[in-house]
């Protein structure tokens, strides 16, 4: 046999990928890897974002202020998405709530304070118009507890459901069903295990409790799929240094040696929403089991 082609087990090709996050650079360490290989394979790629990520932290004040971060940060996820090989990005223009507990959350013009109904119907409306097969966002706890994270996870759960009914919101477009929902879930065997080898080289660890204690992590057995997306390396960990305003000295990637983060970087984690999968179910990728579409047959024919 020669070299088995990914498309036979995940057919990716001519397919659609939707990925809905909060803010500028939540695309990269869950997902970014993901987004590139998929690209590369010819699935249509788009990012969507909630907010311009405006009440983030400016990492040297040479390079925004308050008053235009949002954008400064847009141009910073278009050079992310660009590194990627994203095809779209859209911005959905709602305000960043800023972390849980901060003056922003009561911001009436926040995230976190829009009306679901006005949010989902806008989702349902992008997932009608781009047709996806898969839809992408984070957990349930938002990966570590951002209430623009949990908020934007709310809601596409809510427009997965309502797209391919009819009945809901039947301005937004004719219904379309995207065919799964995922997670993206660093397993907490991700964070044990980094914290270990960093531990082992005499790197100050104390970050990781901060994670801990905001119930950062995803059960390893609820897992679904695990992707090495090792041959995207380069593009994630360009992408990442694109959010130039987000990369204090003191952020915990830039502490770890270079060659042990692209190593953990090198694997993204996903679990399947719905359809509900059965219990220990791994697939091996997002399109995995997936028809084909008309233009992949024409690929594998050749001989
Ligand atoms: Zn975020």
């Amino acid at each position: 046999m020669g070299i088995m082609s990914t498309e036979m087990t995940d057919p990716a090709k001519g397919k659609t990928l939707v990925a809905f996050f909060a803010h500028p650079d939540d695309e990269v360490f869950g997902s970014g890897g993901t987004l590139a290989h998929y690209a590369a394979h010819g699935t249509r790629v788009v990012l969507v974002c909630a907010t311009s990520g405006e009440a983030g932290e400016i990492s040297d004040p040479i390079l925004a202020t308050s008053e235009n971060l949002g954008t400064v940060r847009e141009a910073e996820l278009r050079c992310s998405a660009q590194t990627l090989g994203v095809n779209e990005v859209i911005f959905l223009g709602y305000r960043d709530s800023g972390m849980a507990g901060t003056p922003e959350n009561e911001n009436p013009l926040a995230f976190v304070n829009v009306p679901s109904e006005k949010v989902v119907s806008r989702l349902v409306g992008i997932m009608r118009d781009l047709k996806p097969q898969a839809v992408v966002t984070f957990e349930p706890n938002g990966g570590y507890g951002h209430p623009d994270h949990i908020a934007i996870h709310r809601h596409t759960v809510a427009a997965f459901k309502a797209a391919g009914d009819p009945a809901q919101f039947p301005d937004q477009g004719a219904d379309w069903q995207p065919a799964r929902l995922f997670y993206t879930a660093i397993p907490r065997s991700f964070f044990i295990e980094l914290r270990d080898r960093l531990a082992a080289m005499g790197i100050d660890t104390s970050d990781f409790a901060r994670f801990e204690d905001a119930g950062a992590g995803w059960p390893d057995d609820k897992v679904n799929i695990t992707l090495d997306v090792s041959d995207t390396i380069e593009a994630k960990w360009t992408a990442l240094h694109c959010h130039r305003t987000q990369m204090s000295p003191d952020n915990l990637f830039l502490k770890v040696p270079e060659q042990v983060i692209k190593q953990s970087f090198s694997r993204e984690h996903f679990a399947l929403a719905l359809p509900e999968p059965r219990p220990g179910e791994r697939l091996s990728g997002l399109f995995a089991g997936l028809e084909a579409q008309p233009s992949d047959l024409t690929s594998t024919s050749t001989p």
